[in-house]
């Protein structure tokens, strides 16, 4: 893995698209979620002004910008609003795009996590923080990792739980992941794999690195990338690059 400062113009030259995870590349880490009874709140984290016109820039010089998180839909279009027109938004680990208001579904994962979930909402622990809103897979937000949880999990060979360090989101095995998303994705813009730079921080993005052009790991304690960005340094991941790509294609 090499620093971003030693990516130069030709390492680029095939890029068309450029996929960005959400949260700890395009936001800090950490998402806020309470659910008391019926009640869930979760906190709507906002993007910078700065990674708004950034990503206007990168669209302007001829770049698809898509977004691939493991979030729901209706999240990302509130964090993404004022930029819609210019991205796409790949949602729930590569379950699904939304692309100018057309949802393209990439797997029905209903058969396999329609028993499970009863399961799951039966265990009764005081570090469980709730459950985040989801269609496709299921997020549990704990304190800290729960036994019973990854032990439900393992029970059916059908699923995979990844602990990102303040969730768990489970989803169908070597299927449901990042991965899924990004061939979908390049379907339909008609893309190949070396005309894709994807940015990642997190175990939940190692099939997705791994299946673009140029991974760039933006955490290189838990992912690995052809070149790699601080996790916690001036800038946040995101803009380190958007700023590296702008200067080397002005
Ligand atoms: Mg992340």
């Amino acid at each position: 893995m090499k620093p971003i400062n030693q990516m130069v113009a030709a390492d680029i030259s095939k890029i068309k698209m450029i996929v960005f995870d959400v949260d700890g590349v395009l936001v800090s880490r950490g998402t806020k979620i309470k659910q008391v009874g019926n009640t869930t709140t979760l906190e709507t984290k906002v993007i910078a002004h700065k990674q708004i016109t950034q990503i206007k820039e990168l669209y302007g010089r001829g770049y698809l910008v898509n977004i691939s998180s493991g979030r729901g839909l209706y999240m990302l279009q509130e964090m993404f609003r004022e930029i819609l027109p210019f991205v796409s938004l790949t949602y729930e680990n590569g379950s699904a795009t939304w692309y100018k208001g057309q949802i393209y579904q990439h797997i029905n994962s209903f058969k396999y996590l329609k028993d499970i979930f009863p399961k799951l909402k039966q265990i009764k622990n005081k570090n469980i923080k709730g459950f985040e809103p989801k269609e496709f897979i299921i997020t549990i937000h704990c304190k800290k990792q729960i036994k019973k949880i990854e032990n439900i999990i393992i029970e059916d060979k059908n699923l995979y739980t990844v602990w990102n360090g303040e969730a768990y989101d489970i989803g169908i095995k070597n299927h449901q992941t990042k991965a899924l998303g990004l061939r979908e994705v390049m379907k339909i813009f008609k893309l190949k794999k070396e005309n894709t730079m994807v940015i990642g921080d997190n175990y939940n993005d190692a099939e997705l690195l791994a299946e673009s052009g140029i991974p760039i790991s933006a955490d290189k304690t838990r992912v690995k990338g052809k070149f790699y960005v601080p996790l916690e340094g001036e800038f946040l991941p995101a803009d380190s690059l958007m700023q590296k790509i702008l200067a080397l294609k002005s």
